[in-house]
């Protein structure tokens, strides 16, 4: 809001003409979540990342936490047919962190130590956002996390990849089954071409 008030300042409006619609920004965000289901996965990956990175890059985790609540709002975006990567990711990425982040600082009253409470400029459909974003970032506080799989609330230092333990183990063997039985078919497919060579 500093920010706006000052452009505004700059370009002599008046400062109190100005305002942060969060509905608005809710909209953007479902909009952007609802055009692409591979886009939409990627975005997801990406903001996990800076949630867990560190310095600068660090993304806010009540950014996040909004972010989590708005996705599980949508219905499941259209799967495209084509399979390379969306145009403007990237872009699309930023744009989504920047709403998210700004959506956060609206919804949520914030203090030096962090998200205390509901803002009173929370739109009464971003109520329970808002409380959820509350009730995760002061969990975190405490070094609690919400498994992002699973839902439990584990120690924050044993997560990997933002889930608890038991969720990692669980989806690494399964991709551990999915490797192996991708390398049993490359071996029929092996042997079948050379069976074929032995008829010519
Ligand atoms: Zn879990």
């Amino acid at each position: 809001m500093e920010s706006v008030k000052e452009i505004a300042l700059e370009n002599g409006s008046d400062p109190q003409n100005y305002s942060i619609d969060a509905s608005l920004i809710l909209k953007e965000l479902e909009t952007i979540l609802h055009e692409d289901y591979s886009q939409t996965l990627m975005i997801s990956a990406v903001l996990g990342q800076l949630v867990e990175a560190s310095g600068k890059d660090r993304l806010p985790p009540p950014a996040f936490f909004a972010y989590l609540e708005i996705l599980s709002m949508i219905s499941d975006a259209p799967k495209r047919t084509k399979s390379e990567p969306p145009d403007n990711i990237d872009e699309t990425t930023t744009r989504v962190i920047e709403l998210a982040t700004t959506l956060v600082s609206v919804i949520c009253k914030w203090n030096e130590s962090g998200v205390v409470g509901i803002s009173k400029d929370c739109p009464s459909e971003l109520t329970e956002v808002a409380k959820s974003v509350h009730r995760k970032t002061t969990l975190l506080q405490t070094g609690m996390w919400i498994c992002v799989s699973c839902g439990r609330i584990v120690d924050v230092k044993t997560t990997r990849a933002l889930m608890c333990t038991e969720c990692d183990e669980d989806l690494n063997s399964d991709r551990e089954r999915t490797t192996s039985s991708r390398r049993e078919r490359e071996r029929t497919g092996y042997g079948m071409s050379s069976r074929g060579e032995t008829i010519e």
